[in-house]
């Protein structure tokens, strides 16, 4: 049988198209015409005061720490069940990550966790939007409003989620966004900042092309004014082929998006009477954008065993995303116990547009034989599958 792999990117011939305009155009470096054209489109989706094309997630995560003048002694307080981009961001400006724990319903930050963290170095929270499920911004928003402190947003993996009725990218004065080929659009890598003042835009979008503004732009002005460089900056540029490939995966956001929600439905259907896991939560006021599909196996269903099984049978499938606390780099010495059990416990199943109804029935089949072959539960009262 064929193999269902965990994620696969949609990219078609509307994606090849936009390439070759910008492959004809003689211009396939970042900060062109198709970078200017996506940023257009980002500012006008999210309604945002403006929109920066980046070359990932993480450098958009980076430039964000840079634009809110984040230095060494500070304090941010990062959601803890992620993959842990943000306490790396945290670490590039030299300040220190403190570690939030997440509810147990959603793996999203919990808003009374990171209440109790603020302290007096306390400058900021990232929040994350987990494997595309919308955080609380209202109350986190609420906690940042009191202490003064700045509110980011990752939402790497949520475009096209929503909370309250809006839009994810565009829950907090800065949201972070990833085109990663993990993501639900894509330009194999990529990413951009979404923000509400321009100020902040303007700053990122100039370290982004080592502190001087865009080359194209130099090129088209008459007369021979020359950038000086007068502080140190990044290259995280988009190119614009990325950017032609984004202009297309932005459009179709709606349709990959639908087809993700189909599985999701039919993946929350066909394991509604399994009792050794739970099915994702998704708050009513909310609705999430699947980059993932992580489900959480009851205590006594060794985990290793599952993958090992799925694996042998062509069946992708993770650990799900980590407990950042946990990580050698960040050497933290706090407790994240609900993370911690989520890291331990979630098992991530194949989830991307292209997955037919036939293979996902295929996969809760071998996940449903798994789970009683793996439990210690159904091994002591004899393995009946
Ligand atoms: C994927 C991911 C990132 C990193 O995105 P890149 O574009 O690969 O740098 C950051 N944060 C979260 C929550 C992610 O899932």
């Amino acid at each position: 049988m064929d193999n269902i792999p965990l994620v696969h990117a949609s990219l078609g011939k509307q994606e090849l198209a936009a390439v070759a305009e910008v492959f004809a155009s003689g211009w396939p470096s970042g900060q062109g015409p198709q970078g200017k054209a996506l940023e257009a489109q980002l500012k006008q989706r999210y309604g945002a005061g403006d929109a920066v094309a980046v070359s990932n997630c993480g450098a958009a995560l980076h430039l964000a720490m840079l634009a809110f003048r984040v230095k060494p002694g500070d304090e941010v307080i990062v959601a803890d069940y992620t993959f842990p981009a943000p306490a790396h961001a945290v670490r590039y400006v030299g300040a220190t990550p403190v570690f939030a724990d997440v509810r147990t319903d959603t793996g999203t930050v919990d808003p009374q966790a990171v209440a109790d963290l603020v302290g007096p170095r306390t400058v900021g929270i990232i929040a994350v939007d987990t494997v595309g499920l919308p955080a609380d911004y209202t109350e986190l928003q609420a906690i940042a409003d009191r202490h003064g402190l700045f509110l980011v947003e990752d939402a790497a993996c949520a475009v096209g989620a929503t909370y309250q009725g809006r839009e994810a990218g565009a829950l907090a004065e800065v949201a972070c966004l990833s085109f990663h080929g993990r993501k639900g659009a894509t330009s194999g890598e990529g990413g951009a900042l979404i923000v509400t003042d321009p100020a902040i835009g303007a700053d990122a979008r100039q370290r982004s092309s080592f502190g001087i503004g865009s080359i194209y732009d130099q090129a088209q002005v008459i007369g021979l004014p020359i950038p000086r460089f007068t502080e140190i900056g990044y290259n995280f540029k988009l190119s614009d082929i990325a950017a032609a490939i984004l202009r297309v995966q932005i459009d179709r956001i709606g349709e990959l998006l639908e087809r993700r929600r189909a599985v999701a439905a039919q993946y929350a259907e066909l394991f509604a009477d399994e009792e050794l896991l739970a099915v994702p939560h998704v708050p009513l006021d909310r609705t999430h954008a699947w980059q993932s599909y992580l489900v959480t196996l009851d205590p006594t269903v060794d985990r290793a065993g599952v993958a090992t099984d799925l694996r042998a049978q062509g069946i992708g499938c993770l650990h799900g995303t980590w407990a950042s606390h946990l990580q050698p780099a960040f050497e933290a010495r706090q407790k994240c116990p609900v993370s911690a059990d989520l890291f331990q416990r979630n098992l991530g199943i194949p989830m991307h547009a292209e997955l037919t109804e036939n293979q996902v029935e295929r996969v809760v089949a071998a996940v449903r034989t798994a789970l009683r072959a793996n439990s210690a539960h159904t091994r002591v009262l004899g393995g009946a599958a």
